[in-house]
């Protein structure tokens, strides 16, 4: 499928989902992007382009970059279209000044966490995998490590970014749109949690499994423990925030 053929059946179902009143509006807002294995995908405009794409044959992985380019080329032109509907000239806005701040300490340790987990997978990659066929031989099933080490990689970033995301609100005074920056900081905080308490129950299963690592895997233990204090303590309201869908 060429670019104008994706941008063309990313306008259809754009158009589509705008009537199909299963789609929970908003859901994808506040999760954690593991369409996958997320219950509201057929629920959900984000995880519907996902199983779209996913039915393409990808086999050299490119399509998702021609699905992406296609996907904000479309979102471009519609967006220039209603601005000129509405008399915006988009080529005529002011430069928005990039407000810089220095990183708050659970921006600190949740950054510090991110590298030293990626590192630490990456440098016992050969050794875990090794571990995964030996027991897949020998018991001739899929080993519960291997699950908690996906659980740990997915979120590996997510919990800094999200984490960034909920703190850059607490540093955004304009005055119009506080409630709405306390909102998004909630429901954004409470996604780090969540993925930090998934994380924390992925460890304890490398734990039991892999003595060897004890040290470090208490290390990250300790660490995930201290950045979810620090979380809760900032955001004491993000875990009564009601996600679209997950919270209903
Ligand atoms: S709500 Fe579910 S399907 Fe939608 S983007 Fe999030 S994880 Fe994906």
């Amino acid at each position: 499928m060429n670019k104008e053929e994706r941008k063309k059946r990313y306008n259809e179902f754009l158009n589509n989902s705008m009537n199909n009143p299963n789609i929970i509006s908003g859901v994808h807002n506040y999760c954690d992007r593991w369409c996958e294995r997320c219950k509201f995908i057929k629920r959900c405009r984000v995880g519907l382009m996902e199983l779209e794409r996913l039915d393409d044959d990808d086999e050299d992985g490119s399509a998702i970059w021609e699905e992406l380019s296609a996907v904000f080329e479309a979102t471009i032109e519609m967006i220039t279209e209603k601005a000129k509907e509405m008399g915006i000239d988009l080529n005529n806005i002011p430069e928005l000044e990039k407000k810089k701040r220095k990183f708050s300490e659970i921006e600190k340790e949740s950054e510090k966490y991110s590298t030293e987990v990626h590192n630490w997978i990456k440098n016992n990659h050969e050794n875990f995998q090794q571990q995964t066929l030996e027991i897949v031989k020998k018991e001739l099933a899929i080993p519960d490590f291997k699950e908690a080490l996906e659980v740990i990689q997915w979120y590996e970033f997510f919990i800094h970014v999200k984490i960034r995301r909920a703190s850059d609100g607490l540093y955004d005074t304009e005055e119009d749109d506080n409630e709405f920056r306390k909102n998004d900081s909630d429901g954004t905080a409470k996604i780090a949690i969540i993925a930090i308490n998934r994380s924390i129950e992925a460890f304890t299963v490398l734990y039991q499994r892999f003595p060897e690592h004890e040290d470090k895997i208490l290390g990250f233990l300790k660490q995930l423990s201290s950045i979810k204090q620090k979380m809760l303590a900032t955001f004491p309201d993000a875990m009564a925030f009601k996600r679209s869908g997950f919270d209903e």
